[in-house]
């Protein structure tokens, strides 16, 4: 075994020409490794010092032929150090020259006390052979050296009291690198002994344009580089082309602990192996540091606003993305490509997979579905070259009538903010930097630019900003875009509050904020406030250079900017994408949006056991409205997914009020319904004409309408009934449901929308599923529900009030005027969703939590383990939950929590969950656990004057149940938190 113990600095990358600088950088090296200088002879004969010709790479390795070596001693020459190499190699420097056994070596450097030569290929190996320096015609005394096998490799260090070896790449010729998992690094290296052509002294930059001669044989398979016990592929292995030294190139292997900031590694070559020390790779921030301390003031500037234009003037951006910063390839910038990705790929990327809308990913109450949801997304972005998603709606459903609803994850914090950071921890696990919006309070879209939330600290912390709180700290998401509202009287973003204070500092967020499209206002303020980067269009940021020049917005507001976004490439890998557009694995990525759907659909209502049907006595099924025979619909705006398979249907132009056009995705329930049951009669009516459905449904043994509620981005709902808002002469959904069932008391209503509705007819239907927006293998998830292939277990994450008349705001505040702010006021404070009906008794029609299933569950035995006072603090919540129905089926148990009555909380909160299948008959025991330190803070209230989270003594009830309704639940036990 030889150690590859060495020294030295010395050149860059093998396909750059040879630079004059790099030859200075390597004097000095030897320079320092002078040691005992023999006194002068005034007679001018050279003299070589005893033990004085080395290894160059290495102190302690044998010198091999082709290596370079370095010799000390004294009268050397008569001159001033000299460089005496170009691109050739002379063998005589003046007067010098260097004899090895014989042979003239190639000359590198020549001073009076040191000179730099390579050992000729053709000096005997494993002898011992004179070496003479000749100065004019003056001989030294010969020193004799033993020259080692040609396969002697030893790596040059940095730190050879360490052996640290000596990395470079293409940010650090010069210094130590922050090393990158997946980058592209150098080692050099003296011995690796013979090359594919014929060993020659010195070393030609190319041979006939091509590498190959200059590589050891077998290369670069021969060469194998273990870096903290992985492997780390080799890309070259041979002579360093127009040097005498060795070059191996290698990707640095991803999976390098880095607990140490040095791990072993360890080369073999040609069967010779040995062992040094190599950087552990650099954390994201020396990443970033490093990067930006090489960027130019452009440079950086380039970073900081989008490539996009004005809202006037819209360019069309490269790849059809959504926004668009040219990278610098000179420092391995890529060029980032922003792209919306909420329920799948969306802009102008197609096809994409339409994933059911995000809120029936938050009603599976899965977080490792939520997680596979998103990774379609990510994997999809990724194979389209687009580097960073704008998914992440994050926003609480506060508003349900907020045509938006369908991207967001429901009325919870908790359970929104998990969801959502599965979904991006997913989608930043494929290298792509993810994005929770809009923050904050963009909780209405009507009058979106203009509105201007108006609610105090405690209650935005404890809402709509805790589910952003979860997201950032659980999902470590790297960008955050700030949304078109006011909160408080100040833009979003530049509300310092917002952006600095809270988000930046009490979350400590990592990473950049960028601004939603065109909702920058300024740039001092803005800059100052917190905004790192505008989008998608450079109309404020654009002037940030001269504000800098002016004294209005500090330097190092830039760098930090700048360093934030880099950091977000480098925590997520994103800095390595190269743009590749690769084929996207569609039949996987619609696997699961099915499973989404399967696991996400909600049973509402199911009398007398309406479902499922049985596919071998069901004669004739009457199936009604909303294009069911072609596809399902899909939402609107930003978030628009153009499916895999193209569209079914686009309608919508000219009458929507979102963006259009409307788009059904292909997936007919007609087919999946009719290939579920082949024997029966399957009709469609397409529920235009209310006589003509209700005939159908007559003659039919079941009836199922399908009514749809489109939604978008643009718009928010005029009211919570089903409102035909697409059509010029609009179908009255809730007159057809009506007429149907009139017919027909065997009706099924599937709905097709983006939240909560009112539903008058329900008490006269028989059974009602909620689809969401099902995506496009939602006809035949709801094919599986309908007929019990899958037995649904989705649970609602929004309340079902009873009327509009119920919510804190029976009007959507909207403004007076096209450009005024104008308030809308959150008076409701804490009572988000079902703790506004809670703490106001009032009676809703489905409530968060709830969902049926084909089987019936019992949870029994519930009790409470109080460990609050152990040293990682929780509560337990154990039961035994029995399957009491006839098929087996899932069930999510939830825990909440009444804080003490002296706080003004809401009567209870979400505050765990378990989903669990169970076989008919089973029974599990079961543990729902409850952390007081978790991200969700479930037992905290927010001290505005202590500026903090605190846990407060008094007595917890804890809730278990199916629903957050009080007959759902049982009361697990108390908690009693003394006041220390
Ligand atoms: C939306 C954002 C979206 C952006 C880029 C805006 O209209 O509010 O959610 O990411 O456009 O498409």
């Amino acid at each position: 075994m030889i150690v590859l113990e060495t020294s030295l600095n010395s050149p860059d990358s093998w396909f750059a020409n040879i630079l004059e600088e790099r030859k200075m950088r390597i004097i000095p090296f030897f320079l320092v490794l002078a040691g005992a200088v023999p006194a002068q002879d005034t007679s001018q004969t050279p003299i070589v010092a005893t033990g004085g010709v080395l290894n160059a790479a290495s102190n302690l390795a044998g010198l091999a032929p082709g290596a370079l070596a370095t010799l000390y001693g004294s009268q050397l020459s008569d001159g001033t150090p000299t460089i005496v190499f170009t691109n050739s190699f002379p063998r005589k420097a003046g007067v010098v020259t260097v004899s090895v056994n014989g042979v003239d070596a190639p000359l590198i450097y020549v001073s009076p006390t040191q000179i730099n030569f390579q050992i000729p290929w053709e000096t005997p190996v494993g002898t011992s052979v004179p070496i003479v320096v000749m100065r004019d015609t003056t001989p030294s005394a010969p020193v004799a050296v033993s020259i080692a096998a040609a396969e002697a490799p030893s790596i040059f260090l940095n730190d050879p009291a360490n052996g640290i070896a000596w990395v470079t790449g293409a940010q650090c010729v010069d210094t130590e690198c922050a090393i990158q998992a997946g980058a592209v690094y150098q080692l050099w290296a003296n011995g690796l002994g013979p090359k594919n052509a014929s060993s020659e002294d010195g070393v030609p930059a190319v041979d006939s344009g091509s590498l190959t001669p200059l590589e050891v044989p077998g290369s670069p398979a021969s060469c194998q580089l273990t870096i903290g016990g992985q492997a780390a592929p080799v890309q070259y292995c041979g002579a360093a082309p127009g040097e005498i030294i060795d070059q191996i190139n290698f990707v640095y292997p991803a999976g390098v602990s880095a607990t140490t900031p040095y791990v072993n590694a360890t080369l073999t070559v040609a069967g010779v192996s040995g062992s040094f020390r190599i950087p552990a790779p650099g954390t994201p921030d020396q990443l970033a540091q490093q990067t930006l301390a090489l960027m130019t003031q452009d440079e950086k500037l380039q970073l900081v606003y989008g490539a996009g234009g004005p809202v006037t003037n819209i360019t069309a951006l490269p790849r059809g993305a959504g926004g668009y910063i040219p990278g610098i390839p000179r420092l391995g910038i890529p060029d980032l490509y922003f792209n919306d990705g909420s329920v799948g790929v969306a802009n102008s990327q197609a096809p994409a997979t339409a994933l059911p809308s995000a809120i029936a990913s938050a009603a599976t109450w899965d977080t490792n579905l939520a997680y596979s949801y998103g990774q379609v997304i990510g994997a999809e972005m990724k194979a389209y070259g687009l580097n960073v998603n704008l998914g992440g709606n994050t926003n609480l459903n506060r508003e349900p009538r907020d045509g938006r609803t369908f991207e967001t994850k429901g009325e919870d914090p908790i359970l929104a903010g998990k969801i959502n950071a599965a979904h991006i921890r997913a989608i930043q696990d494929q290298h792509v930097v993810g994005c929770i919006k809009h923050y904050a309070l963009n909780d209405q879209e009507t009058g979106r630019t203009q509105a201007n939330a108006i609610i105090d600290e405690r209650s935005a912390r404890e809402t709509d900003l805790l589910a952003f709180e979860i997201g950032v700290r659980d999902s470590n998401v790297q960008s955050v875009m700030c949304s078109y509202n006011l909160v408080n009287g100040t833009y979003s973003c530049e509300n310092a509050h917002l952006l600095t204070d809270i988000l930046k500092g009490d979350w400590a967020f990592p990473g950049f904020v960028m601004s939603d499209w065109w909702a920058t206002h300024s740039v001092v303020a803005a800059a100052n406030a917190g905004l790192d980067q505008e989008q998608p269009d450079s109309q404020y940021y654009g002037s940030l250079g001269p504000a800098i020049q002016a004294g209005q917005v500090p330097p190092s507001r830039l760098d930090n900017m700048v360093e934030r976004i880099l950091r977000a490439l480098f925590a997520t890998g994103a800095i390595r994408s190269t743009g590749a557009v690769t084929a996207v694995d569609t039949a996987a990525d619609q696997a699961i949006a099915q499973q989404v759907e399967e696991q996400g659909a909600v049973l509402l209502k199911n009398a007398n056991h309406q479902l499922p049907l049985n596919a071998a006595t069901v004669g004739s099924i009457a199936l009604i409205g909303s294009h069911a025979d072609i596809g399902v619909l899909s939402g609107g705006g930003s978030a628009q997914v153009f499916p895999t398979g193209g569209a079914a249907l686009n309608e919508g132009y000219p009458k929507v009020p979102g963006w259009a056009p409307v788009i059904w995705d292909p997936s007919s329930p007609l087919q999946a319904i009719q290939a579920m049951a082949p024997n029966a009669k399957v009709q469609f009516n397409n529920g235009s004409d209310t006589g003509a459905a209700a005939a159908l449904a007559a003659t039919s043994a079941v009836a199922i309408v399908f009514v749809s509620q489109w939604t978008s981005e643009g718009m928010d709902l005029p009211s919570l009934n089903f409102t035909d808002v697409i059509h010029t002469v609009p179908v009255d959904q809730d007159a057809l449901v009506n007429a149907v069932v009139a017919a027909n008391p065997h009706t099924i209503v599937v709905m097709e929308n983006g939240g909560a509705q009112v539903l008058p007819w329900l008490s006269n239907v028989s059974a009602v599923l909620e689809a969401w927006f099902p995506g496009q293998r939602g006809a035949q998830a709801i094919a599986n529900i309908l007929f019990g292939v899958v037995n649904p277990s989705g649970k609602l994450p929004v309340t079902f009030p009873a009327s509009v008349n119920d919510l804190p705001h029976p009007t959507v505040a909207a403004p007076t005027d096209a450009t005024n702010p104008f308030p809308v006021n959150y008076s409701e404070g804490l009572l988000v969703g079902y703790k506004w009906y809670d703490a106001k008794n009032l009676s809703t029609v489905f409530p968060f939590g709830f969902g049926l299933s084909y089987t019936t569950f019992l949870i029994a035995h519930a009790a409470l383990n109080d460990n609050l006072r152990a040293s990682s603090p929780n509560f337990q919540v154990t039961f035994d939950l029995t399957n009491t129905g006839t098929v087996g089926g899932a069930e999510v148990v939830q825990v909440y929590l009444g804080m003490p009555a002296n706080l003004s909380e809401p009567p209870r909160r979400l505050v765990g969950w378990q989903k669990v299948t169970l076989a008919p008959g089973a029974t599990q025991h079961l543990t729902v656990e409850v952390d007081p330190n978790d991200s969700s803070k479930p037992m905290s209230w927010w001290n505005i004057a202590a500026r903090a989270w605190q846990v407060a003594p008094g007595t917890y009830t804890v809730y278990v149940g199916t629903s957050e309704a009080g007959g759902d639940l049982t009361v697990a036990g108390t908690l009693q938190l003394g006041s220390n």
